[in-house]
């Protein structure tokens, strides 16, 4: 099946990120968001990308010339979805609102269309269960910031069929991202080892193994990690990463994954990472400074 047309449903950090690599890849892209000024931020982000990408010479005119006439905002839903050969949604991960969209998409969509779900954690048998075409509905984890991320982790639930994954493949493919295929297990492949990765950096920092920077210099400069995992635990946010851990804690009915308490303790603290200046590191400079965690 050839892709002419894709509907990205949400135009947050992420949405906004995928229509851009879907307008990119020559295909015509409906952009769609329930709020008004949540299409107008994420139409707002995308341009803004492409004219720094002009500034810096990496991007030309013609680009994005070219780029804009793909790209559609809709303030509809059943308009953006209507003509299109994939959907790829992205609102925020709440399990009753995914529902409600896949059930929505499901009414208006092609019959042959694929349904991507952007979710970082919600099964997707379960979100797919929504829909009368389970075998059509595939995870399509993307990541942050999706326009230079190169991975696209593909998620195939029990009933997913293989010409819906191929379909997947092809689109990554095309969009510039490096597929990989992972079962529809909680926490993929990508966040589960994320986490404990993290989780055990928090361990070893509260256990007084070295301080948090020497930490992360030993991923960074021992294993090649571009960035040590308290540092990106921080980026990430620490309730996100804690929110994570509790549902594969949960899950997997396995206590490896239950949060450590210094975790805990720091998101209860409201120190939630970069986002708040303060996590496992103090960011009021923009960089992460070595703090007291009062653990
Ligand atoms: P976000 O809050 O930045 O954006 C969500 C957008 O959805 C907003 O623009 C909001 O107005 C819109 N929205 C809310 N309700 C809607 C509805 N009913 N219909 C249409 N649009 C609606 O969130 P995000 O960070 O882009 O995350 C979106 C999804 O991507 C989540 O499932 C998240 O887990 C996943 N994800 C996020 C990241 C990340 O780093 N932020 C990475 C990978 C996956």
């Amino acid at each position: 099946m050839r892709i002419t047309t894709v509907a990205v449903i949400g135009a947050g950090t992420m949405g906004a990120g995928i229509a851009q690599v879907c307008a990119q890849a020559g295909w015509k892209t409906n952009l769609y968001d329930a709020f008004p000024e949540g299409l107008e931020r994420g139409m707002e982000r995308i341009t803004s990308f492409w004219e720094k990408g002009i500034a810096r010479g990496k991007t030309t005119e013609g680009q994005k010339k070219a780029w804009s006439a793909n790209l559609h905002p809709v303030s509809d839903l059943k308009e953006a979805v209507t003509e299109a050969d994939l959907v790829i949604e992205a609102v925020p991960e709440i399990p009753e609102l995914k529902h409600n969209i896949f059930a929505e998409i499901d009414q208006h969509a092609p019959k042959h269309a694929v349904l991507g779900s952007n979710t970082s954690s919600l099964s997707i048998a379960d979100i797919a269960s929504a829909t009368s075409r389970p075998e059509n509905v595939i995870g399509m984890h993307f990541f942050n910031p999706v326009p230079i991320m190169k991975l696209l982790e593909l998620v195939q639930h029990e009933t997913c069929s293989s010409s819906t994954v191929a379909l997947a493949e092809a689109a990554g493919a095309a969009m510039g991202k490096t597929t990989i295929l992972v079962r529809d297990v909680p926490g993929f492949a990508t966040s589960r080892l994320g986490v404990v990765l993290g989780n055990e950096a928090i361990r070893m920092l509260a256990d007084g193994v070295a301080s948090a920077k020497d930490i992360d210099t030993a991923m960074v400069l021992g294993y090649k990690h571009p960035m040590g995992p308290l540092a990106l635990s921080d980026l990430v946010g620490l309730d996100v990463r804690r929110d994570i851990l509790l549902n594969l804690q949960v899950s997997f009915n396995d206590d490896r994954y239950a949060p450590h308490p210094l975790l805990e303790q720091l998101v209860s603290e409201g120190r939630l990472g970069k986002k708040t200046g303060k996590g496992v590191y103090d960011w009021s400079s923009g960089q992460p400074e070595e703090t007291d965690t009062g653990f």
